[in-house]
């Protein structure tokens, strides 16, 4: 696997590579990587020519400087692991490598900015497509591929793909769980054994909801999994929402075109995510 950490070395194997005709793949991550990453290299893998995962822990996404700094970076493992899965390149660029200094960035979004994880991470999604939109414009794949887990990021950033109207093709990929149900996360590893039997909550008032669907009313279903959570032992919810799916905007009818329930919650000081399409 080639390393690259500047902008400069990976332009100029990128025009070579192109040259050739090849067809980039692109996976940008944050690092600390498990098998919910390495599943993204891994279908990058089965159709591209190259594929290029990038390991960045951007500082505009984090609205919190604890949650910054407590980010865990283990580069020796995530380099193992990446050239284990045969992935092509890694691009580990450090912070002044992407941003100038002082540099602002602005990008109206619409309401998907502002509702669920954008109203309690104020400015994150300013975050996501700023350092997104760097890359993409600097590696231009023929596709990236984002995971479900993160999937109003993924709307967050087609919009701003259709905004700028990039020609880089977005792949959603399915969420991948540990055993008992919890969403592999980065995250997960600041969790304290108590703490990791807690976060099971989540996941399982996902699958009580899809399981509950076809019997009880959006409202039944909202009020059982915030109740559920909200007795949970160790938790402290933000939100659970069943939402549709293209807008993330509260579902009013069950007879919509697709239909996500979502829900965010701290374990400890742990924040995680989980979501699942119900329909
Ligand atoms: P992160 O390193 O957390 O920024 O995530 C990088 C990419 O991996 C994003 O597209 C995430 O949605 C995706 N990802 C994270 N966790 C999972 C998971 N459990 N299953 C599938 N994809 C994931």
């Amino acid at each position: 696997m080639k390393i690259f950490t500047t902008r400069k070395e990976i332009l100029a194997f990128l025009s070579e590579q192109r040259l050739q005709g090849k067809r980039i793949g692109f996976v940008p991550t944050m690092g600390a990587l498990h098998q919910g990453h390495l599943s993204l290299i891994e279908t990058s893998k089965n159709s591209f020519d190259l594929t290029i995962c990038s390991i960045f822990v951007n500082p505009t996404q984090f609205n919190d400087p604890k949650d910054l700094e407590k980010y865990p970076r283990p580069i020796d493992v995530d380099i193992e692991k990446l050239t284990n899965a045969n992935c092509n390149v890694l691009f580990l660029p450090n912070v002044q490598e992407m941003y100038r200094e002082n540099e602002t960035w602005k990008m109206e979004l619409g309401d998907i900015e502002n509702i669920l994880e954008g109203k309690f991470r104020p400015n994150h999604y300013q975050g996501v497509t700023q350092i997104v939109s760097k890359f993409f414009e600097l590696i231009k794949p023929d596709v990236a591929f984002f995971g479900q887990k993160d999937f109003q990021q993924y709307l967050v950033i087609k919009a701003m793909v259709d905004k700028l109207k990039l020609s880089v093709e977005l792949v959603l990929c399915p969420i991948v769980r540990e055993a008992d149900g919890l969403a592999m996360s980065s995250r997960n590893v600041n969790l304290s054994n108590e703490e990791r039997q807690h976060a099971l909550a989540l996941s399982k008032v996902l699958f009580n909801t899809k399981d509950n669907f076809e019997e009880r009313s959006l409202d039944q279903l909202r009020e059982d999994a915030r109740s559920f959570l909200e007795h949970s032992e160790g938790l402290k919810l933000e939100y659970f929402e069943i939402t549709e799916a293209k807008t993330l905007r509260p579902a009013t009818t069950k007879n919509g075109d697709g239909l996500v329930a979502l829900v965010a919650a701290f374990v400890g000081k742990t924040r995680l995510i989980d979501n699942l399409i119900l329909k």
